[in-house]
């Protein structure tokens, strides 16, 4: 294709969150400790370049902990897993590593508090991920799951004025301060989290994204089909009026797609190997001959956290 001068901006926070540094972690240390073939309960994170990376190395993603052949460990993915399936892995009597991102685990304490003190919960979240599976999983009755306007309509509870929310980590900000609208209206005494749920990282992406989506002509993210936080950064762009195309991958770019193209915006969900971010960046320096900028973070992240201890 021809040359131009373009530029190609990275958009910053963007890639790897904390928890799914962290999962990738606890499974390459299980691997470590323990050798293949390592079973994870669904893909550790939803990215196919790091889940084949791990297939690679013997790693075994499965649905069910029937499926961990005797004796050999299970490592719970960074989204999080049911009561049911914790109690299959120890009813099996399985080594158990909980790679379910701390952020996760804080959601799925408050409702097992919450209906111990008699709560009904609302969830705001996506049917059939796993996130919200397993936080739905945390309790046998009392949970609702809402995805849309006319779910929040359609709901019906046993006590209305004993009823809490929680959303899953990884939506759209906008989209869910509307619905919490939709059912603080609906349920005026619904109690409010003390803390939001959609966590720091989604909604850094998503800010960095409003940030620069607006002043570019196209605008990649870097992230499977699977995975929530990247196919809302997509739709954040969209909804600025930007282009957007979600990417696994630089062979997934069509060229045509630059061909006007003078400023490109390049971002990456939570579960995105920068390495894939910098392939991207060179694959496009080269089509476009522009320059690679590495725009200012709209705010620095800091967050950590640590592998459990008979990993160290
Ligand atoms: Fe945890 Fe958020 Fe990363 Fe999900 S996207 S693993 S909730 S930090």
């Amino acid at each position: 294709m021809s040359p131009q001068t373009s530029s190609v901006s990275l958009i910053s926070p963007r890639g790897f969150c904390a928890g799914v540094e962290r999962a990738i972690a606890i499974v390459d240390k299980v691997l470590e400790k323990h050798g293949p073939p390592v079973y994870v309960k669904h893909e550790i994170v939803h990215n196919k370049t790091v889940v084949e990376g791990f297939r690679q190395r013997g790693v075994v993603f499965i649905e069910n902990p029937d499926e961990v052949p005797s004796g050999l460990p299970i490592v719970y993915s960074a989204h999080g897993v049911s009561r049911a399936v914790r109690s299959a892995a120890e009813r099996r009597g399985l080594k158990i590593y909980d790679a379910t991102c701390p952020l996760v685990s804080r959601i799925h304490a408050g409702v097992t508090r919450l209906r111990a003190v008699g709560y009904e919960i609302v969830m705001i979240g996506h049917r059939g991920h796993p996130e919200v599976d397993g936080t739905l999983g945390q309790s046998d009755s009392g949970i609702y799951l809402v995805e849309t306007p006319e779910d929040i309509e359609a709901l019906r509870v046993e006590n209305p004025s004993k009823l809490a929310y929680v959303t899953q980590t990884t939506l759209s900000v906008d989209d869910t301060r509307h619905l919490v609208n939709l059912l603080c209206k609906r349920f005026p005494d619904i109690r409010i989290p003390e803390k939001d749920d959609i966590c720091y990282a989604t909604q850094n992406r998503q800010d960095a994204v409003k940030e620069m989506a607006a002043d570019c002509d196209v605008v990649f993210v870097v992230g499977s089909l699977t995975s929530s936080n990247s196919n809302r950064l997509k739709e954040v762009a969209e909804m600025l009026g930007t282009q957007a195309y979600l990417v696994d991958c630089a062979d997934d770019i069509d060229p045509r797609w630059i061909e006007k193209a003078r400023r490109i915006g390049l971002t990456a969900g939570a579960s995105a190997p920068e390495r894939i971010v910098r392939d991207i960046a060179s694959r496009l320096q080269k089509w476009t001959d522009g320059e690679v900028v590495e725009s200012p973070p709209v705010v620095k992240e800091s967050v950590h956290f640590s592998i459990p201890k008979d990993l160290l």
